[in-house]
């Protein structure tokens, strides 16, 4: 009976992902033609163009908005309840295993989009003289960011952390009369450090100027800080066992219901991703003229990121796994549209969730551990662009780099993707980072803009398609001790515990006395057995 009722439900939500594949797949096609046919109409009807274009993207702004506003309570829901279903030991291995796979990838990434740059050479100190350049030159040193990442990871008010996060913000002021009023104390609301003097001489009329330090909250979820918060909170409360019971129950539950959330945002996703492409591509003003000037800098990034998303990713996959890299992309499908449509790592988390968790069956410990920070310091995507928009920058203005420049732009790639947030166009802020460290003029940065609408999407989907391969990588090499841990509390609960089957969102039901026979389980909570059923689904795939 609970047999024939499982694989009911496993064709039943077969057919419910393929039918919202389908979905998404054409209404992203839909957008992409609806896209260019406004586009034309609206520069026929230039008065119009801004309502039309608010109005066409306005369902994909309402998409952004209910994904960005489970990006809260998924992330904390899904480490605290992740983690209390590990060991002290398995969770710090498999912490390794992830950060391994998270620098090295994204190491390799950087070093693809250097080979590619130096290789296809798309910059030309031509095109400089015919793109405006519009914004100011802002400098942001190598340390500064650094430090700010490590301030970040320690929120003094996580309140607050949700919703600001700390910056470093340098500016040049004129310096005080007296050269003792130049040191100031370090506070904690505001850093005054004395910087370097630009101007030796207080004697001329022009005031000297010095770089003032200060650090400031600027806004924006700090998703770093929480993570550092709430992997510790799961991790002591793991160690709690059964005293921590209650509120072990009370995160998985919650996920549960945040995931379900999800499932019901699917079926509105595809109309939603179809008005975000819409309206972008409508938007696009001059884009023969952009083309022609940024089209080499364009196909060099793209050539890169498809290498690294559809060869060096499923290379690395096959080689640990030995499993179809291919299969496991048609698995990941939805959330690659929907990073394509939304441009956003952390808006596409609730959807890379659900696809690595229903569509291929990895181990919910796996998913709730690694994803939030999967998809919060790992940008593969993001490195590469960030490397190859450096290199660009330094063709345009006829500067060759030397080795320690380009090893400095590499590295730099790296730390800049991990500092770059989820959201649209974070990594064209961090670039700032790489320009200061190699001595490249910053404002340049604005050369870029008009394309980075169409880069930033598709780097963003190779970020989630990272983050989805290093998840099943960490679940294949992390099996055997998710196994030793099942059986452990198998041992040690013997009947009187049912583990709370967290592979199928329908799982618990009404009271009954069914039996509790499965093949596979991926969490635990201390429900009586005869307070609910827990239904068996075979886990598929991996
Ligand atoms: N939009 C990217 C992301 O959310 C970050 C970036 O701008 O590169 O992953």
């Amino acid at each position: 009976m609970v047999q024939d009722e499982s694989y009911r439900n496993v064709v039943i939500n077969g057919f419910f992902i393929i039918v919202i594949l389908m979905q998404t797949f054409f209404s992203s096609f839909l957008g992409v033609i609806f896209g260019s046919l406004f586009g034309c109409l609206l520069r026929l009807l230039p008065p119009l163009d801004g309502n039309i274009l608010i109005l066409i993207s306005f369902p994909g702004d309402i998409l952004m908005r209910m994904l960005k506003m489970l990006i809260l309570p998924l992330i904390i829901s899904s480490l605290i309840s992740g983690l209390a279903g590990l060991d002290a030991k398995s969770s710090g291995r498999m912490g390794t295993r992830a950060m391994v796979y998270y620098m090295s990838t994204t190491v390799l990434a950087a070093l693809l989009g250097v080979i590619l740059v130096l290789s296809i050479h798309p910059g030309n100190p031509k095109l400089k003289k015919q793109v405006s350049v519009s914004i100011k030159n802002e400098e942001v040193s190598s340390i500064d960011a650094f430090l700010d990442l490590i301030r970040n990871l320690f929120p003094e008010n996580l309140v607050q952390a949700c919703f600001q996060q700390i910056q470093t913000v340098s500016k040049k002021v004129p310096a005080p009369p007296s050269p003792l009023d130049l040191i100031r104390p370090l506070n904690v609301t505001g850093l005054s450090i004395n910087g370097s003097q630009s101007n030796s001489s207080s004697e001329t009329s022009v005031p000297t100027m010095v770089t003032q330090k200060k650090l400031e909250f600027k806004g924006g979820m700090n998703v770093l800080g929480l993570i550092g918060f709430f992997i510790a909170f799961g991790i002591s409360m793991g160690k709690m066992g059964e005293q921590a019971k209650l509120m072990a129950d009370f995160f998985n539950i919650l996920n549960e219901i945040i995931m379900r959330l999800v499932s019901m945002i699917m079926w509105y996703s595809p109309f939603g991703i179809a008005s975000l492409i819409c309206g972008k591509i409508a938007a696009i003003k001059d884009l023969e003229t952009v083309a022609r000037q940024l089209g080499m800098y364009m196909v060099t990034v793209i050539v890169g990121l498809v290498i690294h998303g559809g060869m060096i990713l499923p290379l690395i996959f096959f080689s640990i796994t030995r499993k179809n890299p291919y299969k496991f992309y048609g698995g990941i499908f939805q959330a690659w549209i929907t990073a394509l449509g939304t441009a956003s790592s952390a808006g596409t988390l609730p959807v890379t969730f659900r696809c690595l968790e229903e569509n291929l069956k990895i181990d919910k410990r796996v998913t709730r551990f690694v994803l939030p920070i999967g998809a919060t310091i790992n940008m593969d995507g993001t490195a590469l662009y960030e490397a190859v928009a450096a290199i660009f920058i330094a063709q345009m203005n006829d500067v060759s780099l030397d080795a320690g420049q380009i090893a400095t732009v590499s590295l730099t790639a790296t730390l800049a993707s991990v500092g770059a947030a989820s959201i649209p166009s974070a990594g064209l802020v961090t670039m700032l980072l790489i320009l200061t460290a190699v001595g490249l003029p910053t404002q340049d940065i604005s050369l870029l803009i008009a394309v980075d609408w169409l880069l930033d999407r598709m780097r963003t989907s190779i970020n989630v398609v990272g983050d989805s391969f290093g998840a099943g990588i960490i679940y294949h090499l992390s099996k055997g001790e998710l196994a030793a841990i099942d059986a452990k509390h198998d041992a040690k609960d013997g009947t009187d515990m049912v583990k709370l089957h967290m592979m199928n969102h329908d799982s618990i039901k009404k009271p009954t006395r069914e039996g509790v026979n499965t093949p596979q389980f991926s969490g635990y909570a201390s429900l009586p057995t005869d307070e609910y059923e827990v239904q068996v689904e075979p886990s598929l795939h991996l």
